[in-house]
């Protein structure tokens, strides 16, 4: 029996197949294929579901992140905070806007930006916006943040490219804060275009304005008013993402249950797990477990592998251990031991119980 990591086959089965393809003959058809009506249709209804105001297609989750640093006006001279634990894309976002990223540590027990640390960088930096993280899809401390950036100014970006269907502290959705929260559709996040799409969300409706703008090479209904850049949402990736949303709070719901036959399936077995109060709260994108050494980390991922079990790094170092930004400044201690010793299990919203007792006894059976 093997266990995998994903579960592609289950998750685009033949019926939700099947209703692809007649949105993309339909598409076809029409010659409609950029910003057609399913990108209307999924804005609204996904702005609805993440309670909030507006939502903005994108071609993907980094453009989301560099567009949203453009939509707040951070470019050239600018610094800004990101969490140490994180895909690379959110460092390249700052760069790539001519930006400086500095490193933010996080909590040893969870990869969340640490607010004590952030609190210590904006001491130390002119930071302009900080860029949080929620990683694996567990809600990062957004109140401990504000209380910091509200009497300085600083711009608060949520990349949440990995929280879709997960909750901050308040039990409100991800997506509903007065920040602007970036998304990912990638396939393999919780909700998948079949390619490359993302969105960023928001409360405010002139920033909404100008991110449609800047998408669309800074169109207006004036003409061209500012510069922007070609990241058109497909309406081929619109039509499939409006289409999974019937499905998404389901798979969201079972995944949440996955985590907790993690929970009660791994009391007694010597790995550390994050907090259970993140039970209820995470999107569980994925299921972290620390271990205690990076060597015993691989052996697992080794053994887990020879049993048929699918597991993976995210991420296998920090990002300030990265080439390129090996030179940025900030606070990493926390993200690079965090990093050597995380390891992800299966998470998908097919696996059985079954499943999970199976991947808790190879754990047990590995750690005797
Ligand atoms: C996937 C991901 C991104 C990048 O999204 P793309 O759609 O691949 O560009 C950014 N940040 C995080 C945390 C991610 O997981």
């Amino acid at each position: 029996m093997s266990i995998g990591f994903y579960n592609f086959q289950k998750l685009h089965h033949p019926d939700l197949q099947k209703k692809v393809m007649e949105r993309f003959e339909e598409i076809v058809s029409q010659n409609a294929f950029v910003e057609g009506k399913y990108n209307t249709l999924f804005e609204t209804e996904f702005a609805q579901m993440q309670s909030t105001k507006n939502c903005k297609l994108v071609a993907n989750g980094t453009d989301a992140l560099e567009i949203s640093l453009q939509a707040y006006g951070i470019g050239h001279g600018d610094k800004v905070a990101v969490a140490a634990i994180s895909f690379y894309a959110s460092a390249e976002a700052i760069i790539n806007v001519g930006a400086t990223p500095i490193f933010v540590d996080v909590e040893p027990e969870t990869g969340l930006i640490c607010p004590e640390s952030f609190a210590r960088t904006v001491e130390k930096h002119d930071i302009k916006a900080v860029m949080c993280v929620h990683i694996y899809g567990l809600p990062a401390n957004i109140a401990a943040l504000e209380k910091i950036c509200s009497p300085k100014g600083i711009k608060i970006i949520e990349d949440g490219a990995q929280s879709q269907g997960g909750f901050y502290e308040d039990g409100s959705p991800i997506g509903s804060s007065n920040h602007l929260i970036t998304y990912s559709f990638y396939p393999t996040k919780n909700l998948g275009a079949f390619g490359d799409a993302g969105a960023i969300l928001t409360q405010d409706n002139d920033l909404a304005e100008k991110i449609v703008s800047i998408r669309n090479h800074g169109r207006s209904s004036e003409g061209h008013c500012l510069i922007g850049r070609n990241s058109r949402c497909d309406h081929l990736q619109a039509a499939v993402l409006h289409l999974k949303l019937s499905e998404i709070e389901e798979q969201n719901k079972q995944r949440k249950e996955i985590a907790k036959w993690y929970f009660d399936a791994l009391k007694n077995v010597n790995v550390e797990l994050v907090p259970e109060k993140y039970i209820d709260l995470s999107s569980w994108h994925l299921f972290p477990i620390r271990l205690e050494s990076k060597d015993q980390k691989y052996e697992l991922q080794r053994f887990l592998s020879e049993k048929g079990i699918g597991s993976a790094l995210f991420y296998e170092k920090s990002m300030p251990e990265e080439m390129p930004l090996l030179e940025t400044e900030g606070e990493k201690e926390n993200a690079i031991t965090f990093a050597h010793k995380t390891l992800c299990l299966p998470m998908n919203p097919f696996l059985s119980k079954e499943d999970v007792q199976v991947v808790a006894q190879a754990l047990t059976e590995f750690l005797k």
